[in-house]
């Protein structure tokens, strides 16, 4: 029996655990290895990390909390969950089963990509959904936003700082009465915003140009594009966990879920992507999961 099971081990996991590790918890943390940034070659924005690589981050802090003799590291896939009254069960792709006290849901999202010729190519490289974590480096250069009427105003407005030539593409038809944007929950209208393009012309992922439909062209060396997603995995529809209008897993000031026992970290249930949130919402994760461990060891 583990303190916690921690599935998904990239930055909101790998936070909790070693919160957890210092109070010498046992933990057991699951990942299969495919974080929502691996395109991505820099990763910025997160302070004392500027610039380095995804890979490089996560192997740093993995190697500093596995120091800690209570963690144990898997190199998995969990496939079924369960959440009893006293205690939660993770299984295996190989149906071996682990126990644990306490369930942590780090599993991320997946951005669902249009399936337009060479999107998935410039994806974290060129074509961006966040201008804090990429902008910088294409200061100077030629942007497009795909932007909805809601939304287009207040992002050009944002990016005025880092490109002087910016134009926006909007979906036909306008979206604009939808949530629609950027982090946007799954919605098939989000169809409509790509259907005008046929592919994107690029080098090495480097954004040259957007190829429409009717043949016409658009030069640009760097596209703004807002992407649906959903939640990694289906785990937390197997617990039962609620959901935020967003599609985010509901938690509450703890990071508890709707389901007892159940925490859920990052990017699965913060608006706010970027590493810096998920580390923050891991470590509190963490930290809250330890003091309700040692609340209810009290009461035994
Ligand atoms: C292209 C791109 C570029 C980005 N660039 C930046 C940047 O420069 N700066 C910045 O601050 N933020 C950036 N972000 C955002 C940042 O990457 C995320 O906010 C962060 O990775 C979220 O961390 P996480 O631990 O919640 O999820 P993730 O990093 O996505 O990790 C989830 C982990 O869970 C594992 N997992 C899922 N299901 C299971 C399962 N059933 N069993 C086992 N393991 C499982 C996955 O393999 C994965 O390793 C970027 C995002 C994208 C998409």
């Amino acid at each position: 029996m583990y303190d916690t099971i921690i599935i998904g081990g990239s930055y909101a996991g790998l936070s909790a655990g070693l919160a957890l590790a210092r109070f010498r918890r046992r933990i057991l943390i699951i990942d299969d290895g495919n974080p929502c940034n691996k395109n991505t070659k820099e990763s910025h924005n997160f302070v004392g990390h500027d610039g380095e690589s995804p890979s490089s981050i996560i192997k740093s802090v993995k190697s500093q909390l596995l120091q800690y003799e209570t963690v144990d590291f898997l190199h998995d896939s969990v496939s079924e969950v369960h959440a009893f009254s006293e205690y939660c069960s993770a299984t295996f792709r190989n149906n071996k089963v682990f126990h644990a006290r306490k369930l942590l849901l780090a599993c991320g999202i997946t951005d669902l990509l249009p399936p337009i010729e060479g999107f998935g190519d410039c994806w974290g490289i060129s074509i961006i959904d966040c201008p804090y974590c990429h902008g910088y480096e294409f200061r100077d250069k030629k942007a497009v936003v795909l932007g909805t009427l809601k939304k287009v105003k207040k992002i050009v407005t944002l990016l005025k700082p880092l490109h002087a030539d910016i134009d926006v593409i909007e979906p036909s038809p306008p979206l604009g009465h939808k949530e629609e944007g950027f982090n946007i929950a799954a919605d098939s209208h989000i169809d409509n915003f790509y259907s005008a393009i046929k592919s994107i012309r690029h080098k090495n992922g480097l954004v040259q140009s957007i190829i429409f439909q009717n043949d016409e062209t658009k030069s640009t060396d760097l596209i703004y594009a807002p992407r649906p997603f959903e939640l990694s995995g289906n785990l937390h529809a197997q617990l039962g966990c609620k959901k935020t209008k967003h599609g985010y897993i509901s938690v509450n000031k703890k990071q508890l879920t709707s389901v007892r026992h159940v925490y859920a970290c990052g990017d699965n249930s913060n608006l706010l992507r970027s590493i810096s949130s998920a580390v923050y919402s891991g470590t509190k994760a963490g930290m809250m999961i330890n003091s309700a461990l040692a609340v209810e060891h009290e009461r035994t």
